[in-house]
């Protein structure tokens, strides 16, 4: 077991896994994965900022620059959201539908609002009052309300009633074979999170830390949930799911707009809905919120999803807004000029899921082959050996052995000097990659597991399909 307040993660290494949103099986979806004991919020949000995302009990950070679809970390500014005409219209209607007719007319007569009030609605929409104003705490009565609605946050524990719905969502909307969806794959890809729960004092008022799952109910029966990741600064939506008979309500749309509301309530400041990939249709409706911004490959830093933006990712495969500056590259660069590879037409995709990675559901139990060396493979945001050694000492990253019940420095190991940073098969040179790829700040505080795990511990699904698919 890690220290108390520690990351304790296993790296697995970096693997070409085959791609959930399109059916090339050529380049395929090479990610950097890890697989996790515990994580701290603090350490997480970190490593979302490097391009990093979890699935269950692993967090990958996918390949942008040699990936077939590439996944862009991008993240909404809650604050400074405003809602389009069509989502105020979603708000509208599921309100109306929650209340009843009956309902609000008789309401008006009842609790009539004032002049001031009834002029600042109409001016202004204020996000945060639609959405409470149908919720069953909220409502005035009498009247009594067609139905009740209530909206509540819990832990990501498994129940029956969470299963009913995913089992629905997944046949119905991905078109699962019923034998694929077990409650086996539903615990580890949404209640099994190794975040740390805990609870903080932000500018006096309490805020919720680690996974939970937002839940939606219509008269007592659950209808929706959100799986959400609450970090500091920010709410990050891992999965959503409703039943099929919501189908005309919109309810990804009233999902997404919850969620910004709770990362504005709840002081979280931004809103993160999921890898961004340009290329596949069904996840352009990402950009429809804003403002907008995607994360760097390379720098790091957060530029406008704009549309200037967006033809760059239009035309070139891979786009990073600090290369194009420092190279003079514009919109109009084509993918020839700029090195890199052409968009092939965009598909219809498969999966719909805006923010299920794919390994959620079709991971493959066992890795294919590893790649030797990372630094060999030049993918983007991952730090040169010489960059490591510069920004920390390697010899003082963590090591969890079974000799002793606490962590030790990696510099205890008896083979440690005998290696080099650049020297991937050396003691050294394996925990240089792992620190390049989480970056220092992360890579100075977690606590590696030695040896890396077993198989019971990836073996998530392990149902007959899975095993069809391996490959040795
Ligand atoms: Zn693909």
């Amino acid at each position: 077991m890690a220290e108390k307040g520690l990351s304790s993660i296993a790296a697995l290494g970096y693997m070409n896994n085959r791609c959930g949103y399109c059916k090339r099986t050529d380049d395929g979806s090479p990610s950097y994965f890890v697989f996790c004991r515990s994580l701290t919020t603090d350490d997480y949000i970190d490593l979302m900022n490097r391009g990093w995302r979890r699935s269950g009990t692993y967090i990958y950070k996918p390949d942008v620059l040699h990936a077939c679809c590439p996944h862009y970390t991008i993240r909404l500014d809650a604050q400074q959201f405003k809602p389009a005409k069509d989502q105020r219209q979603a708000l509208n209607r599921w309100s109306k539908h929650i209340l009843g007719e009956k309902y609000i007319h008789e309401a008006a007569r009842l609790h009539p609002v004032s002049k001031e009030e009834k002029s600042r609605r109409k001016n202004e929409f204020d996000l945060v009052h639609s959405l409470h104003e149908c919720e069953s705490a909220n409502v005035k009565r009498p009247p009594q309300p067609e139905h009740t609605f209530e909206v509540t946050l819990e832990p990501d524990t498994f129940t029956e009633e969470k299963y009913a719905l995913y089992a629905n969502y997944q046949r119905i909307v991905h078109r699962e074979e019923p034998k694929s969806i077990t409650r086996k794959g539903f615990k580890g890809f949404l209640c099994s999170s190794p975040l740390v729960r805990e609870e903080r004092n932000v500018s006096g008022r309490p805020q919720k830390l680690g996974s939970y799952h937002q839940c939606y109910r219509v008269d007592g029966r659950l209808v929706a949930m959100g799986v959400l990741d609450l970090l500091p600064d920010c709410v990050s939506a891992v999965y959503f799911m409703y039943f099929e008979d919501l189908n005309q309500w919109n309810f990804g749309k009233l999902g997404a707009l919850r969620e910004t509301a709770l990362a504005v309530e709840g002081g979280y400041k931004y809103y993160y809905m999921g890898f961004y990939i340009h290329s596949c249709i069904k996840m352009r409706y990402k950009a429809d919120y804003r403002p907008q911004y995607i994360l760097d490959p390379e720098t790091f830093a957060w530029t406008p999803l704009d549309d200037d933006m967006k033809k760059r990712l239009e035309t070139r495969r891979y786009v990073s807004r600090s290369r194009d500056q420092r190279m003079g590259f514009d919109a109009n660069t084509t993918p020839e000029e700029a090195g890199v590879k052409r968009i092939p037409g965009t598909e219809e995709h498969e999966t719909s899921d805006e923010t299920a990675p794919p390994s959620g559901k079709k991971r493959k139990t066992r890795p294919p082959k590893r790649e030797k060396s990372l630094f060999k493979v030049k993918m983007p945001g991952v730090m040169a050996p010489e960059e490591v050694e510069a920004s920390l000492d390697l010899g003082d990253m963590l090591l969890q052995t079974h000799i002793v019940p606490y962590p030790v420095p990696a510099r205890y190991l008896v083979s440690w000097e005998r290696g080099t940073a650049s020297d991937t098969t050396s003691m050294k040179g394996a925990f240089a990659q792992v620190a390049a790829v989480l970056g220092p700040n992360v890579a100075k505080r977690v606590v590696m597991a030695m040896p890396p795990p077993t198989s019971d511990d990836y073996d998530e699904d392990d149902d007959e399909e899975d095993e069809e698919e391996e490959e040795d």
